[in-house]
């Protein structure tokens, strides 16, 4: 039987990214497909926000940051956080052991670049992922780009208990 894990769903090719493309990766969409059953999510684009859209980021203090329009300055934070919060919780009835989220993203990524103007000021959470790891903190979470190392790659697998 395989396992069911949680995934970025711009990583299987769907064209949900602010600028209307995927991010389509063939290690989880095709590789890891033999082991796993993917539940993908798109935070942003079931928030209600449209493709292609404006692009967001994390703004102001890494330890709690605010979700911004890159060039409107609409904050996003508060529904944004209270939807995450709830997708997670749902995702959690679903039986998931396990979560791969796209790097950099200001929703999915692990250590996403948190800016002050021009600065970037530090890194953290996007703010599904932070929700999601929040909620679930015993479940293994990794950015699909590290899976390339098969070191990494290995010990994900280790803990869905996948044997290769
Ligand atoms: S990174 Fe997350 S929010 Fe952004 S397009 Fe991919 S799935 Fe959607």
């Amino acid at each position: 039987m395989k396992v069911r894990v949680g995934i970025s769903l711009c990583l299987l090719g769907h064209p949900v990214r602010y600028d209307g493309r995927d991010k389509f990766d063939p290690l989880p969409a095709r590789e890891l497909a033999e082991w796993i059953e993917w539940v993908p999510v798109c935070p942003e684009t079931e928030f209600g926000l449209p493709t292609p859209r404006e692009p967001i980021q994390l703004e102001d203090d890494p330890d709690r940051p605010e979700l911004r329009g890159v060039r409107s300055g609409t904050c996003l934070s508060c529904a944004m956080r209270a939807f995450c919060r709830r997708r997670a919780l749902e995702l959690g009835n679903l039986g998931l052991a396990g979560f791969v989220f796209k790097a950099k993203s200001p929703s999915c990524g692990l250590h996403t670049a948190v800016h002050r103007g021009e600065a970037i000021v530090g890194y953290a959470p996007g703010l599904f992922a932070a929700a999601w790891m929040e909620l679930h903190p015993e479940l293994p979470a990794v950015e699909a780009e590290a899976l390339h190392d098969p070191a990494v790659l290995g010990e994900f697998l280790a803990k869905l208990k996948i044997e290769q």
